[in-house]
C-alpha cells in the first residue's frame, strides 16, 4: 500500500485529502509543520508527498529543496499545493525539485488523479525493466540513474519517466502536451513550463557526466527528441 504524506496546516483540506486518498487505498500521514515534515520523510520514507507552501516553521519550497539535497529523499515525488496568486511559488517550486503542482482551490479528484500519475510506472518501463543502453549512456530503471563508464547521477522518478519516454523512442519529436499526458497524466494540458524545467534539470545531470553529448534535442516550437545514435 503505498503511503503518502499530506503537510498541510490548513486542517480540512488535511481531512478532504486524507479521506479521497484513503478511499483509494493509500496510507495516509500527516503533519502541519515543515520541520515535522522533514523529519517524517527521512523516518517513515513516503511514497509521495503532497507539500503547502505556506506552513509554521520551515516553508515548504524549503522543505522541498532540503529534500532533494538528501540521499535518502531525493527520488520521493513532490506534489507541491500553492494558492491560485502565488505563481512564482509554483514555477520556483519545479525548480526546486517538485515534480508537479495543484493550485489552490483544487478538485479532490485532480489531486487524486495527479497523486496516481505520479505513482504509476510507465507503461514502457513496466514491460521493460532492464536497463536502456543508447552508446555511451546507460539509464537504469531500478535505481532511477543515468551512468557512464565511472559515474552516476541519480534522477527523481518524474526525470527517470520523462528521459525513459523519450530515449526509448530516439528521433522521435514529442510534443510538450503528449509529453504533460505521457508522464504527469495530464488530459487537458497543463503548463508546458512543467516540462522545460524538468528537461533543463535532466540536460543538467546528463552534462554532468563525461563526454557528455547534447543528448535531449529541442525541436523548436514542437517540443524535444532524444539524438539519435549511430
Ligand atoms: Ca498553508
Amino acid at each position: 500500500m503505498p503511503k503518502i504524506l499530506v503537510v498541510e496546516d490548513e486542517k480540512h483540506i488535511v481531512e478532504l485529502v486524507s479521506y479521497a486518498l484513503q478511499k483509494e487505498g493509500y496510507e495516509v500521514l500527516a503533519t502541519r509543520d515543515g520541520d515535522r515534515a522533514l523529519e517524517m520523510v527521512r523516518t517513515k520514507q513516503p511514497d509521495l508527498v503532497i507539500l503547502d507552501i505556506m506552513l509554521p516553521g520551515t516553508d515548504g519550497l524549503t522543505v522541498c529543496r532540503l529534500m532533494r539535497q538528501d540521499d535518502q529523499t531525493q527520488d520521493i515525488p513532490v506534489i507541491i499545493l500553492s494558492a491560485r496568486s502565488q505563481e512564482l511559488d509554483r514555477v520556483l517550486g519545479l525548480e526546486l525539485g517538485a515534480d508537479d503542482y495543484i493550485t489552490k482551490p483544487f478538485s479532490v479528484r485532480e489531486l487524486v488523479a495527479r497523486v496516481k500519475a505520479r505513482l504509476r510506472r510507465s507503461p514502457t518501463v513496466r514491460g521493460h525493466r532492464r536497463p536502456l543502453r543508447l552508446g555511451e549512456l546507460m539509464i537504469n530503471p531500478d535505481r532511477l540513474t543515468v551512468e557512464t563508464a565511472g559515474r552516476r547521477e541519480q534522477l527523481t522518478r518524474t526525470e527517470f519517466e520523462l528521459l525513459w519516454l523519450l530515449a526509448a523512442n530516439p528521433g522521435k519529436v514529442f510534443t510538450r502536451d503528449l509529453l504533460l499526458e505521457q508522464v504527469w497524466g495530464y488530459h487537458f494540458g497543463g503548463d508546458s513550463r512543467t516540462v522545460d524545467v524538468h528537461i533543463r534539470h535532466i540536460r543538467q545531470k546528463l552534462g554532468r557526466l563525461p563526454g557528455s553529448l547534447q543528448y535531449i534535442e529541442t525541436v523548436r516550437g514542437v517540443g524535444y527528441r532524444f539524438r539519435e545514435m549511430s
